[in-house]
């Protein structure tokens, strides 16, 4: 992660504190379409607000199936040629995308703070991380080479070539705004595809400004597609004839229907969803970097990652250090607007959003459960939904805080007797998207890695995000379908695979 200090050379060189005081400007989001900036089809307009402040900084259209089609009907049009332009050609705008995206950081830092919440350094973070996908893209072709085999029989050869599929769909969350979009479209052009992207209706300033630089970046028309709004979309890209497929990422029950109603069309889906995340620490674990860390994990991005530590299970002794160290850390948390380069903790994404966290804390207190700090109390700002790191002790599997994603600065601690106890525990989760252990044995550690059910898996690590060149992905309800997001196997996801046997005869008439 960036350093403080880079944040603040961040702030400085955009001059924040004038624009804090200015109004801010209300930008309305407008679709690209077959390479032009259009206005949605629907009259109807949703609030995009900032969560620090709660003030509207953009509107959004709900969006119409038209809006929908008018998209897939320009990616459909552009495919035939943008297939046949050869994939070293194809990433030539990946690489000009990246030099504008790099240009354009301070910008895009400071666009994903102020609708989506999360401090400066987070907002690098998700950038980059998308501008790490750009990078790995452009190495497809190597990545979209496909196998051949001589003599397979006596004379005859065989060759398996990957070709592009047509027309894919990306539906995104609020959580990184930036970021996640690039976990797919990218991969899927460089194969020779071409998209409609649909980002979150409570955060599409991002994408607003990324496709402006897409078009800055010579992206042929019709390749890349971008349609604001929301389920009327989503339904028509799920049930369309010329979509080829889906990469969704969201809640569960949303990523169920997706990955239901899509299939049942005809398409292939990848469909990453909700997640629980459990952190086991063993007496063994360097005590002061595990309780940094799982604190970070717990609390960073306002508890809003998928990858985000909710339940610790704790081993012997570990727990009263742990209560004590997230008690104490809690406690100086600064708590405030994203965009001050002092602040550590950003506000939740929206009103509804913290009453829902708040409601889960009322339950686990309800069943029993300890608040050892309270992050519902002492907050000073009148607007913008924020909460503290809130530190609950006493949680037991059954209750609803330690089943529930709950997407919040939340820590619930549990007590287990050993290792087996805690696998046993994390793994009767609906949920398997990430899980860490915090050890200095190597055996406790592979021990770990082979028998829990998560994909994503930490040793020592508090968000084991795999990075551009690995996979991406759960499993149980956090993931439905076969192929994950981003790594080499995404060429696997946005291709078919053709294959051609040969035998030649010779003619003797020539040579
Ligand atoms: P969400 O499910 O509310 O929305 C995701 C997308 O689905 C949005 O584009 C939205 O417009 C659309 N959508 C929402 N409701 C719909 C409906 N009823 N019908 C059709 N489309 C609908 O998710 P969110 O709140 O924006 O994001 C947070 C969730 O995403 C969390 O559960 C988090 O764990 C998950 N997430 C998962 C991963 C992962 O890798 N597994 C990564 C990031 C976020």
């Amino acid at each position: 992660m960036p350093s403080k200090n880079t944040t603040t050379e961040i702030i400085n060189h955009n001059s924040h504190s004038t624009d804090q005081k200015k109004e801010p400007e209300i930008i309305t989001t407008k679709n690209y379409i077959d390479g032009k900036w259009v206005e949605s089809k629907s009259h109807e307009m949703l609030d995009v607000k900032n969560p620090a402040t709660g003030k509207i900084i953009g509107k959004c259209p709900k969006g119409t199936s038209e809006d929908a089609v008018n998209a897939i009907r320009s990616a459909k049009n552009a495919f035939k040629s943008w297939r046949e332009t050869p994939v070293i050609d194809r990433v030539q705008v990946l690489f000009r995308l990246k030099a504008l995206m790099e240009k354009n950081l301070n910008e895009l830092i400071e666009i994903c703070t102020k609708e989506n919440g999360k401090i400066l350094a987070e907002s690098k973070g998700d950038v980059r991380r998308g501008i790490q996908m750009l990078e790995t893209a452009c190495g497809m072709p190597s990545l979209l080479m496909g196998k051949s085999l001589e003599d397979i029989a006596s004379g005859i050869d065989c060759h398996a070539i990957r070709r592009p599929l047509g027309v894919f769909a990306g539906i995104t969350p609020f959580n990184f705004p930036p970021m996640v979009p690039f976990w797919f479209w990218p991969f899927a052009i460089a194969c020779g595809n071409t998209f409609v992207l649909k980002p979150s209706e409570r955060v599409p300033l991002t994408q607003q400004k990324i496709f402006e630089l897409i078009e800055e970046a010579d992206m042929p028309k019709g390749v890349m597609n971008l349609v604001n709004g929301s389920k009327d979309i989503v339904n028509t890209l799920c049930t369309h004839s010329d979509v080829a497929g889906i990469s969704f990422v969201g809640s569960t029950p949303v990523a169920k229907y997706v990955y239901e109603t899509a299939t049942s069309h005809g398409k292939r889906v990848q469909a990453l969803g909700g997640a629980k995340n459990f952190m086991v620490v063993l007496p063994d674990a360097n005590m002061d970097l595990t309780a940094k860390t799982v604190f970070e994990s717990c609390t960073g991005c306002a508890g809003q990652r998928c990858l985000a530590g909710s339940v610790i299970l704790c081993v012997g002794d570990t727990y009263e250090k742990l209560q004590n160290a997230f008690v104490s850390k809690a406690k100086v948390a600064k708590v405030g607007d994203g965009l001050n380069p002092e602040t550590e903790i950003g506000p939740v994404i929206s009103e509804d959003s913290k009453n829902r966290i708040i409601s889960l804390l009322d339950s686990a207190q309800e069943e029993g459960a300890k608040i050892l700090f309270d992050g519902r109390e002492g907050i000073t700002q009148k607007e913008g939904y924020f909460l503290k790191p809130t530190i609950v002790s006493d949680v037991k599997r059954d209750m609803k805080i330690a089943k529930e994603e709950i997407f919040g600065p939340v820590i619930c601690l549990g007590k287990v007797k050993n290792i087996d106890e805690a696998i046993e525990w994390l793994n009767s989760s609906e949920y398997g998207n990430t899980t860490s252990l915090f050890t200095s044995s190597g055996a406790a550690a592979r021990k770990f890695s082979y028998e829990v059910d998560p994909s994503m898996i930490g040793i020592n690590i508090g968000v084991p995000a795999p990075m551009a060149f690995f996979s991406f992905g759960g499993t149980k309800a956090s993931f439905f379908g076969d192929i994950k997001a981003h790594g080499s196997v995404c060429a696997d996801f946005y291709t078919d695979t053709k294959v051609t046997i040969e035998r030649w005869v010779k003619d003797s008439s020539i040579w």
